[in-house]
């Protein structure tokens, strides 16, 4: 095959969380480029259980797939042929206006309402957790292999495989470990500028699964894999910087550690924590983690270094080269790879911005068990209970009408139908058939 013969493919990562899209020639790129590959506004329907849910579209309509050669990755063969090769891009219609339901451009107009508002842009990284299904290091849980080296072992090939393919898409490798949970690993990756940093989500779930099935096994980052087991979170750490590029999330004189304005955006972020949850963790499963003493997060409450906090304000350490300024960051852990990293960020960041907006107090920062503590207490410092249920997420996002102002009318009712329509699928089904068919999804 010649050179010329080589596919492309123009992904958009979609409200399923599915990475979905088109090849075509790569002689064909520069045209490519311009004029994309034809979408269809319906596609934004397809559940991730591939039932097509409620549809305003319908069999109409046209739209163009724009790829973007800054989000781009590519896998090659021990010759150093390429076998994937993935342009993520934007949804626009045939004028070249973005789609009210590109998910990207979703994301991109949250980074322009920070700027516009505050003069602020992000930093951002997302942190991910999974498991490995197959091979024969499999391990059952209670076998003493928790953050161990003989579980990082166990995976030690694909980690090595994950770590080069991402070195070699300019994705910059942090940590890799063996998780607590049975077969979970995680991988983390340095920070990046904001949409960066969720096209390198998207491309990171891509490169784990293509580096598990070169070893024979394959990757999951279902939310749970059953309702007793531990969680795959997907953990988003973000800070702020301005214009100039200055990190400006510290404050060394604050109690908390926060500026003012960061604290005004974390504010936000808890604020409307349960009415964005619905896109942060996104599937009918991913209750069932967001439940206490799981190390995820089952309030909307700000946490000093606390591993059940929704929003964690992160350590820093003076062992770091790193100025403390540019360490210093809040981690969303609400969080999970069932979602689109651009709808995660785009909500963490309007829900942010609105906080800003709002000139919204620092939240009161919990250090204690929050499932023990008297609702009147909770209520007091204005903390609740993350809504507990994928319908009951819903309702909530239904109900906030800054919704509405941040993602547009029709995204919001294009948003609710198709997982309306995911549910539907799962009518009937027990918590532990539902993780089955998550299993088999992402
Ligand atoms: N597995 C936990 C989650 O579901 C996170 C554990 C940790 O890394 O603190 O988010
Ligand atoms: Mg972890």
């Amino acid at each position: 095959m010649g050179t010329s013969d080589q596919i492309i493919m123009a992904c958009c990562c979609d409200i399923a969380g599915q990475v979905r899209g088109k090849g075509f020639p790569e002689s064909d790129l520069p045209n490519r480029l311009k004029r994309g590959i034809g979408w269809t506004p319906t596609n934004v329907m397809i559940t991730c259980f591939d039932v097509i849910a409620e549809s305003p579209f319908g069999a109409l309509g046209d739209l163009a797939l724009i790829p973007d050669p800054n989000a781009t990755y590519v896998v090659r063969d021990a010759v150093g042929e390429p076998v994937e090769h993935v342009m993520l891009g934007d949804i626009v219609t045939l004028d070249g206006d973005p789609w009210t339901c590109c998910t990207r451009s979703i994301l991109k107009q949250a980074l322009r309402r920070l700027d516009d508002v505050a003069g602020l842009n992000v930093t951002a990284a997302f942190e991910h957790e999974f498991q490995v299904l197959g091979g024969d290091a499999g391990d059952a849980g209670g076998t003493g292999t928790a953050y161990s080296l003989a579980g990082a072992r166990s995976g030690a090939a694909m980690g090595r495989r994950i770590f080069k393919l991402m070195a070699r898409n300019n994705l910059r490798p942090d940590t890799f470990m063996k998780e607590f949970g049975a077969d979970q690993f995680e991988v983390t990756m340095k920070p990046s500028s904001g949409l960066g940093a969720a096209d390198q989500a998207v491309i990171l779930r891509e490169l784990v699964r293509v580096a598990a099935m070169e070893e024979g096994r394959r990757a999951t980052f279902t939310p749970i894999r059953d309702p007793a087991g531990v969680g795959n979170g997907v953990h988003v750490h973000i800070s702020l910087n301005d214009s100039a590029g200055k990190p400006v999330t510290h404050d060394p004189d604050s109690d908390t550690g926060l500026s003012e304005v960061a604290a005004s955006f974390a504010a936000g972020i808890t604020t409307f924590l349960p009415s964005i949850l619905a896109l942060l963790a996104p599937s009918a499963i991913s209750s069932l983690r967001l439940t206490p003493h799981r190390w995820s997060a089952a309030y909307n409450n700000l946490g000093l270094r606390d591993r059940e906090a929704s929003v964690r304000i992160c350590p820093v350490t003076t062992l770091d080269p790193l100025d403390i300024a540019k360490q210093f960051n809040l981690e969303v852990r609400a969080c999970d790879a069932a979602a689109s990293p651009y709808l995660q960020l785009a909500a963490i960041i309007h829900a942010g911005t609105e906080g800003i907006v709002r000139g919204l107090a620092a939240p009161p920062v919990t250090e204690a068990d929050l499932s023990v503590m008297a609702a009147e207490e909770l209520a007091r410092m204005g903390i609740e209970r993350l809504p507990t249920s994928l319908g009951a997420a819903l309702d909530a996002m239904a109900a906030e009408p800054a919704i509405t102002s941040w993602f547009g009318a029709e995204f919001a009712a294009v948003y609710q139908a198709h997982k309306r329509g995911e549910l539907a699928v799962l009518d009937g089904l027990s918590p532990g058939e539902q993780c089955a068919r998550y299993l088999a999804v992402y």
